[in-house]
């Protein structure tokens, strides 16, 4: 299934369309994504869950636009939310509350008065002074909740430092003993019901072993909670699954998402269980579904370098400054099969605003545009206003028809919220 791809006069199509018809009607930088692309990667994790009572939830912070999250409500998946402003984006979209789960360490009075009220799926408790406040949240609306308790089973996810979250070094979940103690304490409550699990180890995760590890905690965890008279009905199993961000250029082949590769052994353990298994992906729902185009303003050469300095930054896509991630950069005419090896940089003051360093890249000239793949997740969503840049437009490949999904900023709108 061919979705990104050169034509055979050597333009890079995006779907079935070929991205420079789109740099000649719309002003770079932009970002723009494939309705399909998210589709497939939707199909392919619904593919995996055979006959398990399941509920998809896509993790809302990788990429909260509205017209996104309208395509995968239209796949049946619920949402993961970590902030009143992701609920309130959630169920505009019309993402049922009984779809939706709530995480994060520091959920505010207000963002849980709403979420009971919503009467959502599950608040994932994350302390004990969140379990209190939201005892006490209850017990005032006299409405019921149901929770789970975010458990840290000190699992190395085996990725980067900053998307690892399931060490007892990070913030994130509390300790097995801790848990214990917030079940029974959670128990007592006419209004708690704390009947759910949840686990989420990390980000960028290409191996099954981390998931499997976590797997045999929960088990065990489950088996002593249930001996103690505490029924779990629902596992939230987290998300993380990683994309392949060396090779979105895929020929004739779907990019390998590693959903496929990890999703039924993940799930596998469940099969026999009349549990309720969710899970919380972000990444690998949309990060293959969206591309970065950005123009080349300068060719700037240094005794030492070569510079390609372009005209989108970190502002526009942080990975490369935050994670040291690598993106697949690609031009829209690959008309030059001679390579020499560039730095990627963008136009912010900052020594970190590079998306390539030392990369072989076909030789490039001013004027000539780039696509920096697998940007669909974690790229708009991290942006900012840095150096005074406004936020970019987005685009969306929909039956081969390309539709403003949203329009960007202008530096006077920006401007305007200020007072003068
Ligand atoms: C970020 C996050 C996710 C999604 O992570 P991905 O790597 O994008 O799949 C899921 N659950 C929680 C609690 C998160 O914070």
């Amino acid at each position: 299934m061919k979705y990104l791809y050169y034509n055979s006069e050597d333009y890079l199509c995006f779907e079935k369309v070929d991205l420079s018809s789109t740099v000649a009607t719309y002003p770079t930088p932009f970002y723009i994504y494939s309705a399909e692309e998210i589709r497939r990667n939707c199909k392919d994790v619904l593919s995996c869950s055979g006959s398990l009572d399941f509920l998809p939830c896509y993790a809302l912070k990788a990429n909260y636009n509205p017209s996104l999250l309208k395509i995968i409500k239209q796949m049946n998946f619920g949402t993961d939310v970590v902030s009143g402003g992701e609920l309130f984006f959630a169920l505009k979209s019309g993402i049922p509350p009984e779809k939706i789960v709530f995480a994060g360490v520091g959920k505010s009075k207000d963002e849980i008065s709403r979420a009971v009220n919503e009467g959502i799926y599950s608040i994932n408790i994350e302390s004990k002074s969140e379990l209190d406040q939201v005892m006490t949240v209850a017990n005032k609306l006299q409405k019921k909740i149901v929770i789970a308790i975010r458990v840290n089973p000190d699992i190395d996810a085996k990725t980067h430092p900053y998307i690892s979250t399931g060490l007892h070094s990070s913030k994130f979940g509390v300790t097995r003993d801790m848990a214990l103690q917030l079940y029974r304490q959670a128990s007592q409550s006419s209004y708690i019901e704390p009947s759910g699990i949840h686990v989420h180890i990390g980000s960028q995760i290409e191996t099954i072993e981390p998931y499997l590890a976590t797997v045999k905690f929960l088990k065990a965890l489950i088996t002593q909670l249930e001996d103690e008279g505490i029924p779990i009905r629902y596992i939230d199993l987290g998300g993380g699954i990683g994309i392949d961000y060396q090779h979105q250029l895929n020929g004739n082949e779907k990019p390998n998402t590693y959903i496929k590769k990890i999703l039924p052994g993940l799930l596998k353990p469940f099969k026999n269980e009349k549990r309720k298994v969710l899970i919380e992906l972000g990444r690998s729902i949309v990060g293959s579904a969206g591309l970065l185009i950005t123009k080349i303003l300068y060719v700037k050469e240094t005794p030492h370098k070569k510079f390609i300095i372009v005209d989108s930054a970190m502002n526009n896509l942080i990975r490369p400054s935050l994670y040291n991630a690598y993106h697949q950069i690609l031009p829209l005419n690959h008309k030059e099969n001679l390579t020499e090896v560039v730095d990627i940089v963008g136009p912010v003051c900052e020594t970190s605003d590079f998306f390539a360093k030392d990369r072989s890249l076909p030789v490039l000239n001013e004027g000539d545009y780039l696509a920096i793949t697998g940007a669909g997740a974690y790229g708009q969503a991290l942006s900012s206003n840095y150096n005074l840049r406004p936020m970019i437009a987005e685009y969306l490949v929909e039956d081969n028809r390309v539709q403003t999904i949203f329009k960007g900023e202008s530096i006077e709108t920006i401007a305007s919220k200020y007072k003068t």
